[in-house]
């Protein structure tokens, strides 16, 4: 058998690709060291946040307004909740760079983007307490992404179309000519005209087995759970949130299907010597207090903790994707650190792959993600 295209990781951004290749016609063979969905990667935890005004940047916009339109086709296709629209509010100091750029952002694409008041927000949501010098930006068409049932749905979706998946399958050597690409797994030979590498932390692994190794740093990170006697926090209740002083930046997500507030730190976190090796939740102070001192100044008081879990960023240099032919390989296309920011985009990376893997121009450019912009 020889597949059209072999995937290496078939999380997030290699399941999608995985699909819209099925969908193409293509004979797609899907390998992961684990059985997506699951928690060794960076997708577990339920959910995931939607923005379209960026604060990362105004040319991810297009890309996330994209992506947003492939969330809804793949929710009438599934029987999966895959989007909950509940708005994101950007909040923080006047002086963020980041909200400056959320305002830009939607400024540029014309997006709808209401400025508000400390006071307003804590009118509109009470769950809110922001201090008197804040303001917040609310995009109500974003919002929460299921990010694990996403995963089944292109996985079901994909294997109706045809797809092999390789679960629980290590990758020990990688042979490949201009036209041949030979993945060795367990006691088996994979055989296929061209790779997608979509590995995640385990990127570096992967492209070893090619003597080639990309800037990417795999980064402990942590997020949690937390309860409280009050109502305010419920889906329909509260939007999902994003927090940034220069300093620090935290996110957050109403309490979607009783599951409790759920909060994270996006910047800091621990870089991994070995990306599997994962401390437990609870192994540094931090873990716990970060979030929940956040909690307590800008939400309520009683909030306690529920529950907490360890997840993994994996970090490029500028916090940018690499999505790039893997350097002196014309049929191994790779698509990885997506540094913390990458889940919203993944229905429109896993298109624009199979796009460009059956020769096809992506809906959106992904020119700014090349691998030479390292060259200087
Ligand atoms: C705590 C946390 C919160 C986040 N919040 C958001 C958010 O709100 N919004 C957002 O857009 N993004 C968010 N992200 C980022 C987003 O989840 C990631 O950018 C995205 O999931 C990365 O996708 P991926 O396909 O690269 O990795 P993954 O989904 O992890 O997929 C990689 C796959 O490769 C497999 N693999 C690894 N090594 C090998 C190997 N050697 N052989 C075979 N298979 C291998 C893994 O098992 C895995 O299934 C968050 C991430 C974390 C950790």
């Amino acid at each position: 058998m020889m597949y059209d295209v072999i995937i290496i990781g078939a999380g997030s951004m290699g399941m999608a690709a995985g699909y819209y290749l099925t969908e193409a016609g293509q004979k797609v063979a899907l390998i992961d060291a684990y059985d997506p969905p699951h928690e060794e990667g960076s997708h577990h935890g339920e959910t995931r946040l939607i923005r379209h005004a960026y604060g990362e940047g105004g040319n991810y916009v297009p890309l996330a307004l994209h992506s947003q339109e492939l969330w809804e086709e793949l929710e009438g296709k599934s029987e999966k909740r895959i989007f909950l629209k509940t708005g994101v509010l950007n909040f923080g100091p006047k002086d963020s760079a980041f909200l400056d750029t959320v305002q830009k952002s939607a400024q540029e694409h014309n997006l709808s983007l209401e400025e508000m008041t400390a006071e307003e927000i804590n009118t509109r949501w009470p769950g809110f307490q922001l201090e008197s010098e804040f303001i917040g930006y609310f995009e109500k068409n974003s919002g929460v992404l299921f990010s694990e049932n996403a995963i089944r749905a292109y996985r079901t979706l994909a294997e109706k179309n045809g797809a092999d998946l390789y679960t629980n399958t290590r990758v020990h050597a990688i042979e490949t000519t201009a036209d041949e690409v030979t993945v060795k797994v367990n006691d088996n030979e994979i055989k296929g005209k061209k790779l997608l590498i979509t590995a995640g932390k385990g990127t570096n692994q992967v492209a070893k087995l090619l003597q080639r190794t990309l800037p990417l740093s795999p980064t402990r990170k942590t997020f949690s759970w937390f309860k409280t006697e009050k109502t305010h926090y419920e889906e329909g209740m509260f939007p999902g949130w994003g927090y940034d002083d220069g300093e620090s930046t935290y996110y957050g997500f109403p309490s979607v299907e009783e599951a409790g507030i759920k909060i994270g730190r996006h910047d800091q976190g621990h870089p991994l010597e070995e990306p599997e090796k994962l401390e437990p939740f609870g192994t540094y102070p931090e873990d716990e207090e970060e979030t929940l001192a956040f909690a307590h100044k800008y939400f309520s008081k009683d909030i306690q903790l529920k529950e907490g879990r360890v997840c993994t960023y994996t970090n490029t240099p500028d916090e940018d994707f690499i999505i790039d032919y893997l350097p002196g390989y014309a049929n191994v296309l790779v698509a990885c650190g997506f540094s913390g920011h990458g889940f919203k985009f993944s229905s429109g990376i896993g298109e624009s792959l199979a796009k460009i893997l059956t020769g096809r121009e992506p809906a959106v450019s992904l020119e700014s993600f090349r691998l030479d912009r390292f060259d200087h």
